[in-house]
């Protein structure tokens, strides 16, 4: 009986769609995507609909200090912490129409089919919309998240300042979006997340649904390269210390060990030259270095690797290369048992799916660390995201927001397996 409930609830294509397109214009762009930086005025907009549309389905709204928006509908046990699900609001300065927004637009389509039905569920549900995810104002990403999870202190967190100056906590008291909840305290029984891909694997695959397992590690260093300045046209090739043919060898060697494993990635993304005159042989470089897998061992070889690389390099070209780790991500396993509800769901939905890690860091990689998670990745054209070209059709759209629906309802009814008698 309960099976067949959860099988004939199905969410409405049609309006998750029109949602999307509707909230996409808060902020939009001439390009077709959006521009609606966290704590703005467009972001007041978008959380203000939000919050009314919640609230017409019966849930009560609260906020925390952080500023993330917990909407509930209430189960038949109020004792046991909400099942929740959701994403971000904000975006970047040249956002698409589907990052963030899919996650939310699809967890409030999962309660208005809820409603729709009547259907109540064990456990209370929530949608989470999770302040300033991308950290394009104000660094770093996933800020709110990263308090949730006590990653981040949360004085630290509102004292982050903008280009203009402007504070974290400053811009949450502007739009009126600073709650009384302490940001950390709200309990979940299980967070899930939908996301577009924002990579290129479903979609090559013709895969509807990826079942994601966890987020790889990442870590970031800088790079310092010491030579010396010297005349253009006066210094010997033979006399040189040329700290900018040090960072091209160096930029290659970052490319070549990463290409030894197939699951890594390995970016040196800044570049500062010293003095910066077409006359001198440059006599320092600065240089980030950013390297990701799934397996931080990985990682550690790579490391390793290019250490060694830029010793030899440093001793041919006589120049002193110092590296330095700024962060550490250790790569995140999502909890089995809301990844089983994920793999449940896509199955009774009858999509295709496959299991894969994130590549990206996303709000749930911090939630897993206080309750447990998994995420929902649904394909987007051409691997392309962060960009106003970042497009997933309706049914692709349609289908991770009913694999949430699916995923959450079978995490709840397997709480009330667990919790039913107590
Ligand atoms: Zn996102």
């Amino acid at each position: 009986m309960v099976d067949r409930q959860i099988k004939n609830l199905t969410i409405d294509a049609e309006r998750l769609w029109d949602n999307l397109m509707l909230t996409a214009k808060i902020g939009a762009t001439p390009k077709g995507g959006i521009c609606r930086l966290t704590l703005t005025e467009f972001d007041r907009e978008a959380r203000d609909w939000f919050k009314a549309q919640a609230q017409a389905l019966g849930c009560t709204v609260t906020v925390d200090d952080m500023g993330s928006m917990f909407a509930r509908r209430p189960g038949q046990r109020a004792d046991i912490p909400p099942i929740a699900m959701g994403s971000h609001l904000d975006t970047q300065p040249t956002g698409g129409k589907f990052d963030g927004a899919l996650g939310v637009l699809a967890a409030l389509e999962a309660l208005h089919t809820l409603h729709r039905a009547g259907y109540e569920t064990f456990a209370p549900i929530e949608v989470v919309n999770w302040t300033n995810e991308e950290g394009a104002r104000f660094a770093p990403s996933m800020i709110a998240s990263g308090v949730f999870a006590g990653v981040y202190g949360r004085d630290w967190a509102c004292a982050r300042a903008d280009r203009g100056g402007e504070t974290f906590g400053g811009a949450l008291d502007k739009i009126g979006y600073r709650g009384a909840q302490r940001c950390g305290e709200h309990r979940l029984s299980a967070f899930f997340e939908l996301h577009i891909e924002q990579g290129p694997y479903l979609e090559a695959e013709g895969k509807d649904i990826g079942i994601v397992t966890g987020v790889q590690a990442m870590r970031w260093y800088e790079m310092t390269i010491i030579g010396q300045d010297t005349h253009a046209g006066t210094t010997p090739m033979p006399r040189r210390h040329d700290a900018l043919l040090g960072a091209a060898r160096v930029v290659e060697s970052v490319n070549r060990s990463a290409r030894q494993f197939p699951s890594a990635v390995g970016t040196v993304g800044i570049l500062e030259v010293k003095p910066g005159s077409p006359n001198v042989v440059p006599g320092e470089v600065f240089l980030t270095m950013d390297l990701r897998d799934p397996d931080a061992a990985v990682i550690d070889r790579i490391e390793q690797e290019i250490a060694a690389q830029a010793r030899g390099i440093g001793r041919e070209l006589g120049l002193e290369i110092a590296i330095k780790t700024i962060s550490s991500e250790p790569a995140v396993q999502f909890d089995a048992g809301c990844v089983a509800a994920v793999r449940t769901a896509a199955k009774i939905s009858g999509y295709s799916a496959r299991d894969m890690i994130s590549r990206a860091g996303h709000d749930a990689a911090f939630v897993s660390r206080v309750a447990p998670a998994a995420m929902i990745f649904v394909p987007c054209k051409d691997g392309i995201s962060h960009n106003e070209a970042e497009y997933s059709s309706k049914e692709q759209c349609a289908a991770g927001a009913q694999v949430l629906l699916q995923a959450v309802l079978d995490y709840d009814r397997r709480l009330a397996e667990r919790l039913g008698s107590e």
